[in-house]
């Protein structure tokens, strides 16, 4: 699988915003967004002109790099969106967040979204009682993500119910810390995703 190697906080930086990338690192003083707060590289505090184009490219490239999505998937997404009923931009993000790896992330099982992408990789969790390994998994209202009785003892899960007393699940999920589960209580909707998106932006790119 296509991989994006570049550091996460130039990604944060070139995006104008905290995307969350780096798990407790992100909330510590040692985030690299909060102590320069302006694009890298040696033009990155100028002044430029920005363009309409480039307005609604940075919240593709932002919305996209903070689910790990790649560029053709993130493509691919939106056109599933399009045939969908209701609004184009609100399906996408809807899509997005129904990832199995965001499930795994917002249930606390992992402290980014990319470390509970290879913690899916590795087949650490089970859906409805079954392995599954595909981060990109659409998960539905009824499913159960599960850690087996075998893999709670890897490091980063044991930590599993300190990290949820910390961080706030949304509430289309319900997280069972001491169970090592969690289950899709209902769809999430435009209202759940607190992530800083004007997801229009996205759709008037696509639609050029
Ligand atoms: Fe972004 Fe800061 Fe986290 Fe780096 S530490 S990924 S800049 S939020």
């Amino acid at each position: 699988m296509a991989k994006y190697i570049e550091a996460k906080c130039r990604i944060c930086r070139r995006e104008g915003c905290k995307l969350f990338l780096k798990g407790d690192r992100c909330f510590t003083d040692k985030c690299a967004y909060d102590r320069r707060p302006y694009a890298p590289g040696q033009h990155g505090r100028a002044r430029k002109k920005v363009s309409e184009y480039a307005v609604q490219l940075r919240e593709k490239q932002k919305t996209r790099r903070a689910y790990g999505v790649l560029e053709r998937q993130f493509h691919s997404y939106f056109e599933k969106a399009e045939m969908q009923k209701g609004i184009t931009g609100t399906n996408l993000l809807i899509m997005l967040e129904r990832r199995l790896d965001n499930v795994v992330f917002r249930l606390g099982f992992a402290n980014s979204r990319n470390q509970a992408r290879q913690l899916v990789r590795h087949g650490i969790f089970t859906l409805n009682g079954h392995k599954v390994n595909i981060p990109s998994l659409q998960v539905k209202v009824g499913d159960v993500v599960a850690v087996p009785e075998k893999n709670r003892k890897i490091p980063v899960l044991a930590e599993v119910q300190e990290v949820i007393t910390h961080r706030s699940c949304p509430a289309w999920l319900e997280p069972s810390g001491t169970d090592f589960k969690g289950t899709i209580k209902a769809l999430p909707r435009r209202g759940d995703i607190q992530f800083p998106v004007n997801e229009q932006l996205i759709v008037e790119l696509y639609s050029k």
